[in-house]
């Protein structure tokens, strides 16, 4: 593989979405849960669900899983 079909290859990778799988919980002060989409890309936590992109990291997102998706209590 030459670097131009690499180059190619990641920029095709973030247009193709990429299931969120993952929802990061806050516990709040009033003891409730805040929670956050990952991205599974970058692996930061995302301020609003069901956007089309990553604001960080530019990866199409799919959101197919998001029901079935782990929270993570931290
Ligand atoms: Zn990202």
């Amino acid at each position: 593989m030459n670097d131009t079909s690499q180059i190619l290859d990641s920029a095709l990778s973030y247009r193709v979405p990429m299931a969120v799988t993952s929802i990061r919980g806050f516990r709040t002060l009033t003891g409730g849960l805040s929670t956050y989409p990952v991205c599974p890309r970058c692996h930061t936590t995302m301020e609003h669900e069901y956007q089309a992109y990553c604001d960080r990291c530019g990866q199409a997102l799919d959101w197919k899983d998001i029901k079935r998706a782990n929270i993570i209590i931290s």
